[in-house]
């Protein structure tokens, strides 16, 4: 079968790479390449930027108001809902989310885009309370300038969306790199960014390697923010790039999360929010409920129910509606699993179900898998894994579970299942993360701020303060007094 061929946007353009070099991208439920991309480079990389530099600069940007911004995100988010099932099908087939999962996801997106554009002309600075009767002084929020946007395979639009929403209705320019093994629909993104009615340059989008084209991006002198999601790796050397340029950081890096059902939960719900927590996704989520922190006196009644609900996933094709679970996006990813279940085993834990790909005749596919294991110390119960791999422990009362919960280097996100609404509050007051869910699990609504403790990163994005962080304050002092200056060399 011929290959789609797609081309990055630089400048309001559809262009190839400089190099004429392209990559191929694998469809992970048939192992089988469906489309190529431009390789891009560090030429690429920094004609993609002076555009976003040029653009910022530019009176075509640089003199829209913050409601004609408004406006254009809100544009956007009409022109993504018209949009749906094709943005949902392309991801789908891109990275093996499940069909079901990406339209969810995508009929969601415009909300970001709406939210953002109704804070565009509410973001201000402020008067100041000087000590100085003489002077009158403001803060004014300005855009930063360019936005470099690198994006992982997971959720490429979701992604992308709590990025760029804020940073265009804060008046920053963006160059976008999505994952080698995602790159479709931010390039369909960058269509309807452009059909919006965005200058030319105002989001461009690049596609390539981590090496090359991400670290190019990253250390580039012009690019003012790096909006960064993916692993720890990578992320350090975004770090190591910053002290370079200077350039701000947020820094979205996953983690290990605690979902910790007590005794006084309504079971079958936390067996829900625990299938919720791990398996959606493939677990291939920052937020996954990985730590499965159960009390002791339910420890075998919850573990079987959830063990039969992990048999009863309907494991296959990520494009049909009644598939549960698909196939990991990257061989690569599917070895780490497999090498991970491994290291369990040595170390002792007990394979409850799954631990192993599953019967399906193409694709990268793994099985719903629980290991229970004693010690917290144990490597699958302290690392990412990023698959559909969860850990079960048992736990005795409050006080130890809040004490394995917040045994972690990560910080990202926690669940707590019970019915006691002051337990509940004390749990939320001891555990270390950016995001508690109480009886639920996976929330997300553009109002609400994600980001992490600890090596989860730093910086937050959705929620009201996320466009803050797309502005730097200028302040202005101005000078009230009917006296001249005085010439500050003469003592008086
Ligand atoms: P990466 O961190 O490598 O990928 C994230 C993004 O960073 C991709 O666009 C990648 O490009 C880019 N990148 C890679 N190297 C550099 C660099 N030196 N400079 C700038 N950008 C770079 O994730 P992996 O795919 O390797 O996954 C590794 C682990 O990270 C996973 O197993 C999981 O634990 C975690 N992860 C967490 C995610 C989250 O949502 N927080 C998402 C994805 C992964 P390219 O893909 O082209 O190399």
């Amino acid at each position: 079968m011929a290959l789609e061929k797609f081309q990055m946007l630089i400048d309001g353009q559809w262009v190839p790479a400089q190099s004429g070099k392209t990559f191929d991208s694998y469809n992970p439920a048939t192992e089988q390449p469906w489309a190529t991309f431009p390789f891009a480079d560090e030429q690429d990389v920094d004609r993609a930027v002076q555009s976003a530099h040029n653009t910022f600069l530019s009176a075509a940007w640089a003199l829209t108001t913050a409601a004609q911004r408004g406006k254009l995100l809100r544009r956007l988010g009409d022109l993504i809902a018209d949009n749906t099932s094709q943005l949902a099908e392309l991801e789908s087939r891109d990275n093996g989310k499940l069909i079901r999962e990406t339209l969810a996801q995508v009929r969601y997106l415009p909300e970001f885009f709406y939210y953002f554009a109704g804070l565009a002309d509410k973001t201000e600075g402020e008067t100041l309370a000087l000590d100085k009767p003489d002077m009158f002084a403001y803060t004014v929020r300005e855009p930063l300038g360019v936005i470099a946007g690198i994006i992982p395979w997971n959720s490429p639009l979701y992604l992308t969306a709590i990025k760029i929403a804020p940073a265009l209705a804060a008046g920053n320019t963006v160059v976008l790199k999505p994952s080698e093994h995602a790159s479709a629909t931010l390039l369909e993104l960058g269509r309807l960014v452009m059909e919006a009615g965005f200058p030319a340059g105002a989001v461009n989008v690049i596609t390539g390697y981590g090496l090359p084209c991400g670290d190019a991006l990253t250390r580039h002198p012009l690019v003012r923010k790096v909006a960064f999601t993916g692993g720890g790796e990578s992320a350090r050397h975004v770090i190591r790039n910053s002290a370079e340029n200077y350039a701000k950081l947020s820094l979205e890096l996953g983690g290990k999360s605690p979902n910790i059902i007590f005794s006084d939960a309504d079971i079958d719900s936390a067996v829900n929010g625990a299938v919720a927590g791990i398996f959606a996704a493939a677990g291939q989520s920052c937020v996954s409920g990985s730590r499965l922190l159960v009390q002791q006196d339910i420890y075998d009644e919850f573990v079987s129910k959830l063990t039969a609900r992990a048999e009863r996933i309907v494991i296959g094709d990520p494009a049909q509606p009644e598939t549960e679970m698909g196939p990991m996006a990257t061989k690569a990813q599917l070895e780490t699993v497999e090498k991970y279940v491994d290291i369990a085993l040595t170390e002792g834990a007990r394979l409850r179900t799954g631990g192993k790909r599953a019967d399906l005749a193409a694709g990268w596919y793994y099985t719903p898998t629980i290991l229970e294991c004693t010690r917290h110390s144990d490597t699958v119960v302290q690392e990412e894994i990023f698959g559909p791999v969860a850990t079960v422990i048992p736990f005795a009362d409050e006080a130890e579970a809040l004490a394995l919960a917040n045994d972690t280097q990560y910080g990202l996100a926690a669940g707590i299942w019970t019915q006691n609404l002051a337990k509940a509050h004390r749990m939320i007051k001891g555990i270390r993360s950016g995001i508690v869910w109480v009886n639920t699990y996976r929330a997300v609504s553009a109002a609400a701020p994600i980001g992490g403790y600890g090596q989860s990163g730093y910086g937050r994005e959705c929620g009201s303060d996320a466009i803050n962080d797309f502005t730097q304050l200028k302040t202005v002092w101005i000078n009230t007094s009917s006296e001249p200056m005085a010439d500050p060399f003469i003592m008086r």
